[in-house]
């Protein structure tokens, strides 16, 4: 058995006598197993009888404590020594969230009267007034408290109490502790001051004392988890400046880029009017020049859309347009419009579409996640073939994009989906990093889900799921 070098053995001694009803405060669990083996172990030597009501945990404890220097079969089978579960007896006398005496008279006094027959003096233990703390039940427990004075004016035995002094760590729990120091004879501190002293006044001055150490112990630790949060709030904010400002500067290059491309051609055209070089008014060319022209103009306006669907995003704004559609037709519509995309990329196209496939979607929105799939394995497809497939299974209709490209890292893929992030730097092909991540916003208010699979250099394959119908 472990020795508190604080311990004064004061419930030991005979100043601790049958119709004392002390109270033990304790921080740790194993301070408790400590003085409550070192008080049985005390009674069984002097031949008293001594049960303890407390939780299994602590029984294990404090039988863990006490089998080192005891052998408790004989005490126990001799009904010397009874440990009872805590929750159980209170479960037998307890009425409407209150003790009820006479069902109390019943659990606990037939017991005593049994041990008092064979034995001079009864010691007892007790936690339940603890776990009624714990449920917040303070009424039951200082009726309980007061249920046991009752009962030691008809039984004779000495009862302690043990409470742990962090149930009392709100500023608010100042009446309910002051209560039930009033309803005992003694008062014990825990053990960063067990020194017991005589005065009774001056223990329960201590127990108060430690109260209060234990009230700002949890502010601090309030304090302290609000000072990590505050930190990490900040680590976040700042994570998100850093995207801003990144997409800020992607983006003003991405839009000035075919910007830059349409002064230049105009400019172009312009200097060899002035030259006479009117070859460039032939109808051929001019017809180019607007093609090229409603290319840029085209980029410019994808560009843009993004940043608006970003912000309504942000604002919770972006509202579907659900209307019956076929989403293997919009597939192949889609596919249609980027036939000289794909033609110029030199990608072979495979597609496999079942037929019928319909549900209630927002056509454009849908429109807008498939073009941007098809999209990315166009430009990170390096040319090889691209495979785009529509099923449906369960209610469910599902879209394949695979693609034998660039591929993504397994750390980018988890990002790639994400506001504002590319798995390759932003020299290296153009787009703002928002495609993926307002397709995700688009599959997920479907109630749908999109995921993507891929390794570096091995391709990627994107997938979407979206339910036929809104539940
Ligand atoms: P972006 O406009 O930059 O293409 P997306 O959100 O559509 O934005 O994609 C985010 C990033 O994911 C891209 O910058 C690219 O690095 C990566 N990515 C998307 N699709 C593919 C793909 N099929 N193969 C390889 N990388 C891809």
């Amino acid at each position: 058995m472990t020795q508190t070098t604080a311990w004064n053995h004061f419930l030991d001694s005979p100043k601790f006598e049958p119709g004392h009803h002390a109270v033990q405060f304790f921080e740790n669990d194993s301070y408790l197993a400590e003085i409550v083996s070192r008080h049985i172990a005390e009674g069984l030597r002097q031949g008293e009888a001594v049960v303890i009501i407390a939780t299994a945990a602590h029984i294990d404890a404090f039988q863990n404590e006490l089998e080192a220097d005891l052998d408790l079969s004989g005490p126990i089978l001799s009904e010397q020594l009874v440990f009872l579960d805590a929750e159980e007896t209170l479960a037998r006398f307890m009425v409407d969230g209150m003790p009820d005496w006479e069902l109390f008279l019943q659990a606990i006094g037939s017991l005593l009267e049994r041990m008092a027959s064979k034995h001079s003096r009864i010691r007892a233990y007790g936690e339940m007034v603890d776990l009624l703390r714990a449920e917040g039940n303070l009424d039951g427990m200082i009726r309980l408290e007061e249920l046991w004075n009752d009962l030691a004016r008809i039984y004779s035995f000495s009862l302690l109490c043990g409470y742990g002094i962090r149930g009392f760590a709100q500023e608010s729990d100042l009446a309910a502790f002051e209560r039930v120091c009033g309803r005992h004879t003694h008062v014990l501190p825990a053990e960063t001051y067990s020194a017991i002293s005589d005065q009774d006044g001056r223990n329960r001055a201590i127990a108060e004392l430690q109260r209060k150490a234990a009230v700002l112990e949890r502010e601090l630790e309030k304090k302290r988890l609000s000072e990590a949060e505050l930190r990490e709030s900040e680590a976040r904010l700042q994570a998100a400046i850093r995207a801003r400002d990144e997409f800020l500067s992607i983006a003003s290059h991405e839009l000035k880029t075919p910007l830059t491309a349409l002064i230049l051609q105009t400019q172009l055209k312009k200097h060899k009017i002035v030259k006479g070089d009117l070859a460039v008014l032939q109808p051929a060319s001019i017809v180019d020049f607007v093609d090229s022209t409603n290319r840029q103009l085209g980029r410019l306006g994808r560009l843009i859309d993004d940043m608006l669907d970003i912000s309504r995003i942000a604002y919770g704004t972006l509202v579907l347009e659900r209307s019956r559609m076929d989403l293997g037709l919009l597939v192949r519509d889609v596919l249609g419009g980027l036939a000289q995309e794909i033609a110029g990329s030199g990608s072979e196209l495979r597609i496999s579409v079942e037929s019928a496939i319909e549900g209630e979607w927002d056509r454009s929105r849908i429109e807008q996640v498939v073009s941007n799939l098809i999209s990315n394995a166009i430009k990170y497809g390096k040319g090889k073939p691209i495979e785009v497939a529509v099923t449906l299974h369960e209610g469910v209709a599902k879209l394949v994009v695979t693609d034998q490209g660039i591929g993504i890292s397994k750390e980018s893929l988890v990002r790639v989906f994400e506001r504002f992030e590319r798995a390759i730097s932003a020299n290296d092909v153009s787009g703002l990093g928002l495609g993926l991540y307002i397709c995700r916003q688009i599959v997920e208010a479907h109630r749908g889900r999109i995921w993507g699979e891929s390794e570096l250099g091995q391709g990627s394959t994107f997938a979407v799921e979206l339910p036929l119908t809104v539940t």
